[in-house]
């Protein structure tokens, strides 16, 4: 896969809630929930949909709730339940394209965004070999920032040729722009089983978090982080 740098779309205002909301709850994994902002715009509204990238649930619940509801649900983990609307709860990573295989089995098209950091979980590659088997209506969404929580997925347990070892075990891939949400629309609409890699940037927005990479996992917006990282995101 060539690299994409990605010019900037927007979504400011998503974003700024997210800031807003990680700073009063404490919550960390700022950087996994811009990163998927523009993803789960794209696929908004589909169901069902398996939020197996779990970190990155504040967008979620940011664009589903008020400010103080999400605050409250940043608190705990994501548990399935209609107050969060998650049907799963991707705490354990690695399980979701199982569940969304077992999902598709029944005939619904099924809808599930994966991290990167989850491809390197046996159980993902082995859904992966049943639901190319069974040719099943599942389209897989990885968020691939190339981080994870501790370091680079290259580095950690490398994942390229991600896509032809995906079309190897049988899926349709394609590879796009996971900050455009145009590309991503399209992308989506492909022949199942589809895996859409979205190449993305872990803290997207907000330049000094862009910049931690992957040490941004972990990290908790102090004060002045919230107000600079509002300005990074008004000055563009
Ligand atoms: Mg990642």
């Amino acid at each position: 896969m060539g690299e994409i740098r990605s010019l900037y779309y927007g979504m400011d205002e998503l974003r700024k809630k997210i800031l807003k909301v990680s700073y009063l709850s404490g919550a960390c994994h700022i950087g996994s929930s811009l990163s998927c902002v523009e993803i789960l715009q794209a696929i908004k509204g589909k169901n069902p949909f398996i939020f197996s990238k779990a970190s990155g649930v504040c967008t979620w619940y940011c664009m589903n709730y008020s400010e103080e509801k999400c605050i409250e649900l940043m608190k705990k983990h994501p548990l399935p339940s209609k107050e969060g609307g998650l049907i799963w709860s991707g705490g354990s990573l690695g399980m979701g394209l199982s569940v969304a295989c077992g999902i598709a089995l029944t005939g619904q098209k099924t809808y599930i965004l994966l991290s990167d950091g989850e491809m390197q979980e046996g159980q993902t590659w082995e859904a992966a070999m049943f639901g190319a088997t069974h040719k099943l209506p599942v389209v897989a969404i990885i968020d691939r920032n190339k981080c994870q929580a501790l370091g680079m997925t290259e580095d950690i347990v490398k994942l390229d040729p991600l896509e032809d070892k995906l079309r190897a075990f049988g899926w349709n891939t394609q590879v796009v722009d996971g900050h455009n949400i145009d590309e991503l629309k399209e992308a989506i609409k492909g022949r199942t089983p589809l895996i859409v890699i979205a190449k993305t940037i872990k803290g997207r927005g907000v330049d000094f978090l862009e910049k931690m990479g992957y040490k941004n996992h972990y990290y908790n917006l102090s004060e002045s982080d919230y107000k600079i990282a509002i300005n990074s995101l008004t000055s563009k």
